[in-house]
């Protein structure tokens, strides 16, 4: 269920059915939910502030909600509180800035979301790295990064590059256009052109990168 058709909610619906999931799409602008009735499973007008009208809409029978309303802060807190007391197994709310996040953790949203905070922060780390291409945060310290191939690699064996030893970081996999070699071997060798999935501490990925560069 998702609740809150900005922009937000409008791009996390379709890329929910899109990945063949079952959504409800609801918002209180009737213009909103008219755009998302040909896209959503089914997508209705309604006010999630109102206990009553969540009850009408079945809210706990589903297995996930997300509250996506940003602007309006006591909206936002009140259906997200509705919803935990309605027993929602899943919620997850977004937050405009930390206050906002503290508030929904502690009125029991199961996951708090900052995205225009961790977009801010993802593209700040893409810009900062010629060969950054994603990552993955595993936690604060952690993250596997997908980076290119730096010129400086090219033809070199994962023995020949020691990054294990010299880096504390390790190349979980190499890939080759569309090949993907899974747990490479240490006589396996990078070319300029290929993506190096790397699991490491930032400071060690980011060391490597400098190196690099
Ligand atoms: P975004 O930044 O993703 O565009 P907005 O805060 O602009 O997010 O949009 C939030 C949406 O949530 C709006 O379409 C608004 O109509 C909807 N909304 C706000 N309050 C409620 C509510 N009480 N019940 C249902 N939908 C709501």
């Amino acid at each position: 269920m998702v609740i809150g058709l900005g922009r937000f909610g409008t791009s996390l619906t379709r890329t929910l059915i899109q990945n063949g999931h079952e959504v409800l799409a609801v918002d209180k602008n009737e213009q909103l939910v008219q755009e998302m009735a040909p896209i959503a499973t089914h997508a209705l007008q309604a006010d999630c502030t109102d206990e009553n009208v969540l009850r009408e809409l079945g809210a706990s029978n589903f297995t996930h909600a997300i509250v996506a309303i940003g602007d309006d802060l006591q909206a936002s807190i009140l259906t997200t509180l509705l919803l935990k007391e309605l027993k929602v197994p899943k919620v997850t709310a977004k937050a405009r800035n930390e206050m906002h996040g503290n508030v929904l953790s502690k009125i029991g949203a199961d996951h708090v979301i900052y995205p225009e905070r961790d977009m801010g922060t993802r593209l700040g780390n893409q810009l900062s790295s010629d060969n950054l291409i994603d990552y993955i945060e595993l936690s604060p310290d952690y993250n596997l990064a997908e980076i290119g191939a730096p010129p400086a690699m090219d033809g070199k064996s994962l023995k020949d590059l020691n990054i294990r030893a010299r880096y504390g970081c390790t190349i979980m996999a190499i890939k080759t256009g569309d090949r993907i070699n899974i747990s490479p071997k240490a006589e396996d060798a990078i070319h300029t052109g290929d993506v190096l999935l790397i699991i490491g501490s930032n400071d060690d990925i980011r060391e490597l990168e400098n190196d690099y560069e």
